[in-house]
């Protein structure tokens, strides 16, 4: 079934190129044109995807983003925001906002396309891996869920991709940079600080509840999931 994308961009021209394109590789389109219509539309039915301009009316991006990523049921849909803004880029894809992937404008539709469809790759891979667990915890990289002892938690996509890196090298080391790599995608390293790696590493552990102290600090190196531990 074709993958449904929510469009959001207030300037028609703009938004009628995105969908243009996007309709020609094989997605479906739905649109808003203000961050409060992106809300609205996200809540009736959760899309795959969002693409979501930075510069809207009413809400902007950033507060619609923070938004999805505040409720439970559209925390974890991939978004990739649009914006013009560079020196905006840290705070999008780094924990404040929390988007997935972003372009700068003026972009290329078939840049954006193909962005779309890294970050759906990342999200649902074509074959997924087995079920991953350690102890209490069980993570379903197919169905994009976490369970602590039996129970449903809600991750964030980063935090999900940052404990199935964990848990893929359980016992093995990984470096920060590793996980800014393959977390935040090849072009991010240089531009979030590898602090956001621990941030998200804490905020996870919290989440953990008592199995987050498997997730062992090396020092001056990155992080290794213990596995030898009851
Ligand atoms: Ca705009």
């Amino acid at each position: 079934m074709a993958r449904e994308v929510l469009v959001v961009e207030d300037e028609p021209d703009i938004r009628r190129l995105i969908v243009l394109h996007l309709e020609r590789d094989g997605f479906r389109c739905r649109t808003a044109a203000s961050g409060s219509d992106a809300l609205r539309e996200v809540k009736a039915a959760v899309p795959d995807l969002v693409v979501l301009d930075l510069m809207l009316p009413e809400l902007d991006g950033l507060e619609v983003c923070r938004r999805l990523r505040r409720d439970a049921s559209t925390a974890s849909v991939p978004i990739i925001m649009l914006t013009a803004k560079s020196d905006e880029v840290d705070r999008i894809v780094g924990l404040e906002i929390g988007a997935d992937d972003y372009v700068g404008k003026p972009f290329s539709p078939k840049e954006l396309v193909a962005r779309v469809r890294a970050v759906l790759r990342r999200a649902h891979p074509d074959h997924p891996t087995p079920l991953l667990s350690a102890g209490p915890i069980a993570l379903d990289p197919a169905r994009h869920a976490v369970t602590l002892h039996g129970q449903a938690i809600v991750l964030t996509p980063k935090e999900f991709d940052l404990l199935q890196a964990l848990l893929e090298s359980a016992g093995r080391v990984l470096s920060r940079e590793f996980l800014l790599n393959r977390v935040w995608g090849y072009a991010r390293a240089d531009v979030i600080e590898s602090r956001t790696v621990d941030v998200h590493v804490r905020r996870l552990r919290a989440k953990l509840g008592d199995a987050g102290s498997r997730i062992a600090t090396v020092k001056s190196v990155g992080y290794r999931f213990e596995t030898d531990q009851l």
